[in-house]
């Protein structure tokens, strides 16, 4: 018998469809593609053009410490985090990456090329699954991933990851640690106002930033740091530079102008507009989060992390966080929350992945609407372990 056709479209990546006819849902990334609806609604006001013959130098601004970095790209960094009020620019230099994931691995890079053992790298769990794999995979004799921060006893450097609100549960998170001969990298891929209340803008010495999920453009692998420590942020210049010899400018570009339009729509007299990319945003993630808790209470097996409503700085009210995951547990001594799931077709990460039990699943709420909709009608219709599936 020939196998079954499986038809991806583009615009379908996040569901393929079973044996049964029944859609499997991927909800294991945090690919963002809800934000495509947003941006295609904005059609030709973020278009770029570039002819053959511009940008095809490797130098950006030779004159700047990040040598790679497009003048543009970082006035609009600066003028966005101005407007949400979510960081300290000044006094910070920009180090643009091909991703914050490059960021990440020229950060241990930087905070590590001078010690003569590894430094332990921890961060506490549920703890980005990421962050392990990337720390390991040349197993550097640079740095060492040293697993979750709360249970850290060892002696001598390390560096503590701080991701805030964290992947996976949504949380804001402070240094666990606490003691000398410790450096804290803050990764603030979340601190933007669809997800959670902007209290006060970070200044922290080492912050890093993400356009996949400011804006939703993880294709185009931008991130960036901001570095207090001149040092630091050379080296950081300098990893890049073996690494990638910079980050393509036609990205830079791209993300200079997508900022840009947002900046530009979301003026003081336009801030509650459902138009702009915040507003947009903020009310479908406040939308999504009601009919995930609606779910998870007709399913009764499942429940979802409570938060804090706190004040907003940027929208100038108390709200809930809406994390950009959902930290999913199973009850009733329910061990595999991913098998349980993978059962039903829905595709999640397990807790395991986040140093934690397997009890707990990661959940993308950044899918697109059909997905998200089909997600929660299945999700309320589970009840048991045993039922049918
Ligand atoms: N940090 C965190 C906490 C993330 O969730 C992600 C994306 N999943 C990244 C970093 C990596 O982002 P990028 O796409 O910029 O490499």
């Amino acid at each position: 018998m020939k196998p079954k056709q499986i038809n991806i479209s583009p615009l379908n990546g996040d569901r393929e469809v079973a044996d049964n006819g029944e859609a499997i849902l991927n909800l294991d990334h945090g690919d963002p593609t809800m934000y495509e609806k947003y941006w295609h609604r904005m059609g030709d006001r973020t278009t770029v053009v570039i002819s053959g013959w511009q940008f095809t130098s490797y130098f950006s601004d030779p004159k700047n410490l990040c040598w790679f970095l497009e003048p543009e790209l970082a006035e609009e960094i600066i003028r966005l985090h101005k407007m949400v009020g979510n960081a300290i620019t000044n006094g910070y230099h920009i180090v643009v990456g091909t991703g914050s994931s490059q960021l990440f691995q020229a950060v241990l890079y930087a905070l590590s090329s001078d010690t003569t053992e590894p430094v332990s790298v921890v961060s506490a769990a549920p703890y980005y699954s990421s962050y392990p794999m990337i720390t390991d995979c040349l197993k550097s004799g640079l740095y060492k991933w040293e697993g979750d921060a709360w249970s850290f006893d060892k002696d001598g450097p390390y560096i503590e990851l701080i991701t805030s609100p964290n992947n996976p549960d949504g949380f804001i998170r402070q240094s666990v640690v606490n003691r000398s001969g410790g450096i804290l990298v803050h990764d603030f891929a979340y601190y933007w106002p669809q997800y959670t209340p902007i209290t006060a803008p970070a200044d922290h010495n080492l912050m890093l930033f993400t356009i996949s999920k400011t804006t939703g453009h993880a294709g185009m692998r931008i991130g960036w740091a901001l570095v207090k420590d001149e040092i630091v942020a050379k080296k950081m210049v300098k990893y890049i530079e073996l690494n990638t010899i910079g980050v393509s400018k036609d990205s830079q570009l791209r993300a200079a102008k997508i900022l840009r339009v947002i900046s530009d729509g979301s003026g003081l007299a336009h801030r509650f507009d459902g138009e702009t990319f915040f507003g947009f945003s903020h009310r479908i993630m406040e939308l999504r989060w009601d009919l995930l808790r609606e779910a998870v209470n007709k399913s009764r097996i499942f429940s979802l992390p409570n938060f804090t409503p706190e004040f907003c700085n940027y929208w100038g009210r108390v709200f809930q966080p809406l994390p950009a995951f959902a930290w999913l547990k199973c009850k009733d001594g329910i061990e595999d929350c991913e098998t349980l799931l993978r059962g039903h077709k829905i595709l999640t990460r397990s807790g395991r992945y986040f140093g934690v039990s397997p009890s707990f699943v990661r959940i993308s709420m950044l899918t697109r609407d059909q997905t998200f909709n089909l997600f929660v009608q299945r999700l309320s219709r589970i009840h048991s372990w045993n039922e049918e599936r």
